[in-house]
């Protein structure tokens, strides 16, 4: 990923891709004290536009309240700094990614006399977890890793040390050939994804789990707000893994996820083992809305 032309804004400037490095001394390398963001950009009929992109920027910001991290830019800076990169790219849709790490300056845990480091990267990027399977669904195994507890990870900031478990969990069973893992809370609860919210359906109800163990996911509240003004009623609670198994529709959301039907659990169909009504109908919407073709929520994309 090294190897590309193009630019990154690094501290304040536009670098070119290839010169954007990091001494091996770097303390985020060594003990993952950072934290990032996945946002993304869409070609709409007014241009392109970011996807809720404050809502992103303010969660960045959080993230590095939480790990205690001294943010060198304001919040208007770096939404105009996601805005500039895909200018100079000439990016017409991406996924961007906004990262906060300390550098060099010291070693040893001890953090005083670091300095904080910002990167906004950008990239077109398709279907995350594959085109086919936005319309015909991803299979799913159960992890054998858990989710954070939330005194040992701090699970409101999207902090890249949180992505160990991602990591061991997605490639665990991609190894044994599923497109995605289900990581429980610490006492057996759904979580989420490795990078995604989940959702489930049953009997027309809508439920997630609360955001406990759970990044409190930008794609989750909007589809949240599509599935309500469809009349739906949400709800937000804890979900076991055998309501999985039971449920007529399921469905993964993130920003680089979009909406993706979930049509197999542990080897077990998903109502119909494929992508049902309901989940169709918002990721309908979902798609609509981020390309700016629903005209719903103009305040939520950010054109540059
Ligand atoms: N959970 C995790 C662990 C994630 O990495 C992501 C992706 N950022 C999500 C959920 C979904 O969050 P969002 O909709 O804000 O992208």
């Amino acid at each position: 990923f090294a190897e590309r032309d193009g630019f990154i804004w690094y501290d304040g400037e536009l670098k070119p891709w290839r010169e954007c490095t990091t001494h091996v001394l770097t303390y985020t390398l060594h003990y993952g004290v950072g934290c990032f963001e996945g946002v993304r950009a869409y070609k709409t009929p007014k241009g392109t536009a970011i996807f809720r992109l404050e809502e992103h920027t303010r969660r960045l910001f959080n993230s590095a309240k939480i790990l205690g991290m001294n943010m060198p830019w304001s919040q208007e800076q770096l939404n105009e700094a996601q805005k500039e990169v895909l200018r100079v790219n000439k990016l017409e849709s991406a996924y961007l990614r906004p990262m906060v790490f300390y550098g060099s300056e010291g070693m040893g845990l001890r953090a005083s006399g670091l300095k904080t480091h910002v990167i906004v990267g950008a990239w077109t990027w398709g279907a995350y977890l594959g085109a086919d399977n936005m319309e015909r669904g991803i299979r799913i195994k159960t992890s054998s890793f858990q989710r954070q507890y939330v005194n040992a990870s701090l699970c409101r900031a999207k902090a890249n040390a949180n992505y160990l478990g991602s990591s061991m969990a997605l490639n665990e069973v991609l190894r044994d050939g599923y497109d995605e893992a289900l990581m429980l809370d610490p006492e057996g609860f759904v979580a989420e994804g490795s990078a995604e919210n989940i959702f489930v359906i049953s009997n027309g109800v809508i439920s997630t789990p609360d955001v406990t163990s759970a990044l409190d996911g930008i794609t989750r509240r909007t589809v949240m707000q599509l599935a309500h003004d469809f009349g739906y009623k949400v709800v937000e609670r804890r979900i076991t893994r055998d309501e999985v198994y039971i449920a007529d529709e399921a469905f993964f959301t993130g920003t680089a996820a979009e909406v993706t039907p979930i049509r197999e659990i542990d080897n077990r169909p998903i109502g119909e083992g494929r992508r049902g009504p309901i989940t169709e109908k918002l990721q309908a919407a979902y798609l609509a809305l981020v390309n700016g073709e629903s005209g719903s929520y103009p305040e939520w994309l950010s054109h540059i």
